[in-house]
């Protein structure tokens, strides 16, 4: 007999360390191009954090002129971690 998973549980992550359902997420974040959640496991005590991304492109303007910046500061921070090793 398959174990039945309730409505909730669509919505949980499994926990990354020991496999179980019973997780809960404990902050949320959004921003223009991701939402990150930070997950708790009740089981294990494991935090974890998920990234929620959305894979379309989208033509408008304002659109590609945020895209092309946040990549920019995204080289920049990479490049300024490198620097820092
Ligand atoms: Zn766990």
């Amino acid at each position: 007999m398959k174990k039945q998973r309730s409505k909730s549980d669509k919505f949980k992550m499994r926990c990354p360390k020991c496999k179980r359902y019973n997780t809960e997420v404990i902050d949320t974040r959004t921003n223009m191009t991701f939402v990150s959640r930070v997950r708790a496991c009740n089981e294990c005590m494991y935090v974890f954090t998920t990234k929620e991304t959305v894979d379309e492109t989208y033509d408008h303007p304002k659109y590609k002129k945020l895209m092309r910046e946040l990549q920019q500061n995204q080289i920049e921070i990479f490049n300024n971690n490198k620097e820092e090793k």
